[in-house]
């Protein structure tokens, strides 16, 4: 199921999870890019929370971009890769519901390019996955933490402040319940290590 998962007003944000007996006729995956530093240039005069800035003004800009209530901007994947809007929507499991817009209008040209050029990708490897019946519902855009609170490479430690160990995704160093579990997991061992 797709979900909304905004956590202030005047903002829409997505996230994605299965029932436990994940027998939905619906089949979701969150589709994310990689932000470098180069996508945050205009954001600079917000020093270390160029990125948070960043994702609350997209936030905003799908909020906005509605009626004002927790539906979604959603276009079908075959349009947003050639940049048309969808005539019709069909259904799909974001209880809210979307309305057909331009993701590719709302989305910064180079992310849109990059995902668009994903899908085509994917496409090619999976059959059956570049369909006009999937949609791009929007926006997931609380992956991985846009800031990092910095830690020695080795001792897992804050550069600065003794004993505390910045780790998960919080801290900047994992998007996802794997990557977070390892740096977890990596970060209790560094502790364990310096104790001893
Ligand atoms: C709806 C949804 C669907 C998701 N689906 C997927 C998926 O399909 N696949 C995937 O890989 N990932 C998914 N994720 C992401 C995944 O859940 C996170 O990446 C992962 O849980 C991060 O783990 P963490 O331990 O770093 O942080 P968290 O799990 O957020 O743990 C942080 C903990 O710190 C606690 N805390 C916060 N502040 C304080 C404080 N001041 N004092 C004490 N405790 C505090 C919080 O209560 C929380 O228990 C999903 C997330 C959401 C919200």
């Amino acid at each position: 199921m797709i979900v909304p998962a905004a956590t202030s007003p005047g903002e829409i944000v997505v996230n994605g999870m299965s029932m436990s007996r994940r027998d939905s006729k619906f089949a979701n995956s969150g589709i994310v890019t990689a932000i470098d530093e180069e996508d945050l240039i205009d954001y600079q005069s917000h020093g270390a929370f160029a990125g948070l800035e960043f994702q609350k003004e997209l936030e905003r800009k799908f909020f906005d971009s509605g009626d004002g209530s927790q539906k979604a901007p959603a276009q079908r994947m075959t349009d947003f890769v050639t940049g048309k809007l969808s005539s019709s929507l069909g259904e799909s499991s974001y209880i809210p519901g979307m309305y057909s817009s331009m993701l590719n209008n709302l989305l910064p040209e180079k992310i849109s390019e990059r995902i668009g050029l994903a899908i085509v990708q994917f496409g090619k490897k999976m059959k059956g996955y570049f369909t006009e019946e999937g949609y791009l519902i929007g926006l997931e855009s609380r992956t991985s933490s846009p800031v990092r609170i910095p830690r020695d490479k080795e001792t897992f430690e804050h550069v600065q402040i003794r004993g505390l160990y910045p780790c998960g995704e919080g801290a900047g160093y994992a998007g996802g319940i794997i990557s977070a579990a390892l740096d977890g997991q990596n970060a209790a061992k560094a502790v364990i290590k310096k104790n001893k």
